[in-house]
């Protein structure tokens, strides 16, 4: 069984003390791809050591974060352009909208994200977008850019089936992550009614981390209980969860067909 952890912070210094077992533990659950998307400039250098290091089973992407977005963010997306004319990465992520806390530089996030919407299609790379209190305005700049060389994850979804709908409107899937094991979460009972070719499957490590462990670190070993619950859910074997999700990963990531 090989899983994919579309969506994992493990270059973070969450992780500079046990960053080999943590990989150890994720080979030991199957988790044999994991993809790192970059926040900023001030990730980047991490970021490039650990897909350096472990190169057979980290796969790197460019991306600037939109609570990264301040008043330089022109010399923020001239890195990610120049990071990705170098083709060492997988996709272009973190990207997207997040006017959760602070809507300061909503414009500014709107500007971003478009124009790296655009890089991942000049580059042919699958996006990995962050939204937070602006789905409606992500989706639609998404299908405004919508093209044959554009798809991608929502990453980490926590919306409504009509939501969902949406995004499979467009072509895109939905990265599940720990959410979908919370009780009050509701998202199990979406997920239950999601076609599997839909989703990816992620651990945004070290965050949301899934029950049983929900407390502690997160890590994409655990990425093997986001899984078993959507097997669950779907009343299907764990294996075909893997088997498909980490097909659709390829195709979106790494352009083919099985893994
Ligand atoms: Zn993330």
């Amino acid at each position: 069984m090989v899983l994919t952890d579309t969506h994992t912070h493990l270059y973070l210094n969450d992780f500079d003390e046990d960053r080999e077992e943590i990989m150890q533990n994720a080979l030991e659950k199957g988790v044999e791809r994991i993809l790192l998307p970059n926040i900023d400039r001030t990730t980047l250098l991490q970021l490039k050591s650990m897909t350096a290091l472990f190169s057979e089973n980290c796969f790197p992407m460019m991306g600037l974060h939109p609570t990264s977005v301040k008043e330089d963010y022109e010399s923020e997306l001239a890195l990610v352009e120049r990071e990705l004319k170098t083709k060492n990465y997988y996709g272009v992520g973190e990207i997207g909208i997040d006017l959760y806390r602070d809507k300061t530089f909503e414009e500014e996030q709107k500007d971003a994200f478009r124009r790296q919407l655009r890089l991942a299609k000049k580059y042919q790379l699958a996006v990995s977008i962050h939204t937070r209190e602006a789905f409606d305005m992500t989706l639609q700049m998404v299908k405004e850019e919508l093209n044959n060389d554009l798809n991608g994850v929502f990453h980490c979804f926590t919306g409504t089936l009509e939501d969902a709908k949406k995004i499979m409107d467009t072509g895109f899937k939905m990265g599940i992550g720990g959410i979908v094991t919370f009780k009050n979460s509701g998202l199990a009972a979406v997920v239950s009614r999601l076609p599997l070719e839909s989703i990816v499957l992620e651990t945004d490590a070290p965050f949301l981390t899934p029950v049983p462990f929900r407390g502690k670190r997160n890590q994409s070993a655990y990425l093997f209980y986001v899984a078993q619950k959507v097997a669950e859910v779907k009343n299907i074997p764990v294996e075909e969860v893997a088997e498909v999700t980490s097909n659709t990963a390829g195709i979106l990531f790494f352009n083919k067909k099985k893994v």
